[in-house]
């Protein structure tokens, strides 16, 4: 049984492979995926696959690195797609919302409007929330914790930020997953850092097509796409759990149990099988009345 805490599973990259992506990853196990939306443009393919797979849990944000070209009614659009999964009454999030400092040029103080407004929307709903910080941590840190945030905690994704930054931000609700990029020795950092995030704020995931593992952790290779770039396969996730499990010194069922726990808090309980469409108190048949002698 695996979890991914976050996917692309939307990526343009990932698209002509949908099917037999789906299937190895039905194959391996896999019981739930975040899959992230970016921007409004890929929100109804998000849509469309959490349709199609009841183990895709939605989620729906604006992207640091696709802010600029946002509409003006960004934001209501994204009241509407909430809205839209509350009445189906599927899990949703919302993600992948957050800060970069690394590709140039940014607008910090857009980013920061950005990110605070999709931020009180989590909050106010109480919704799971997906934060990106490349090179942004410390002003991330910083905002979190002026601002509110979900009572449910947030999800700070392949997160590489200082193991110095770990228990203030898990005193403020922080969980953090793991990533099987941080598999490649030039990541030893970040993989260290992982070895002070508390237990019970484990997650893990592939960011596919995003962040592919080492070719030493690769089960599932993709075709090298035009770009030079193989992109990411999301099932290679099963093979960052035992490689996780080594790095912590525990036990893979150790971490099974772990994870599926962790993720369940954060994102919520599956839902339980199509419940029979009970009548209400009131529209249960009345006992007939007997008539007056
Ligand atoms: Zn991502």
């Amino acid at each position: 049984m695996f979890f991914d805490a976050h996917v692309h599973l939307q990526a343009p990259e990932l698209a002509p492979y949908w099917p037999e992506v789906a299937r190895d990853l039905e194959a391996m196990g896999l019981m739930c995926a975040v899959v992230n939306g970016t921007e409004e443009a890929d929100w109804p393919a998000v849509a469309a696959l959490a349709d199609r797979y009841e183990w895709v849990l939605p989620s729906y944000g604006l992207h640091p690195w696709l802010a600029a070209r946002r509409s003006p009614r960004w934001l209501e659009n994204l009241v509407v797609r909430l809205d839209e999964e509350a009445t189906l009454g599927r899990r949703h999030a919302i993600g992948e919302i957050g800060l970069d400092r690394w590709r140039r040029p940014f607008d910090a103080a857009d980013q920061q409007d950005v990110f605070l407004s999709q931020l009180a929307l989590g909050t106010a709903r109480n919704l799971p929330v997906s934060i990106h910080g490349l090179k942004a941590w410390g002003p991330l840190d910083e905002l979190l914790h002026r601002a509110p945030v979900p009572a449910r905690g947030f999800l700070l994704h392949a997160y590489t930020g200082p193991a110095s930054m770990v228990p203030r931000l898990a005193r403020r609700g922080a969980y953090f997953s793991f990533n099987g990029r941080f598999l490649d020795p030039r990541f030893l950092q970040a993989m260290d850092t992982f070895r002070h995030v508390p237990h019970d704020r484990l997650l893990i995931e592939t960011d596919a097509p995003s962040m592919r593992p080492p070719a030493s952790h690769v089960s599932h290779p993709l075709p090298t796409a035009a770009d030079g770039h193989a992109p990411n396969h999301p099932a290679n996730l099963a093979a960052v759990y035992p490689a996780l499990a080594n790095l912590l010194n525990l036990s893979e069922t150790t971490l099974r149990t772990l994870i599926k726990a962790n993720f369940e808090r954060f994102f919520g309980p599956p839902p339980g099988p199509p419940r029979r469409n009970i009548p209400e108190r009131d529209e249960l048949p009345r006992q007939p009345v007997e008539p007056a002698a």
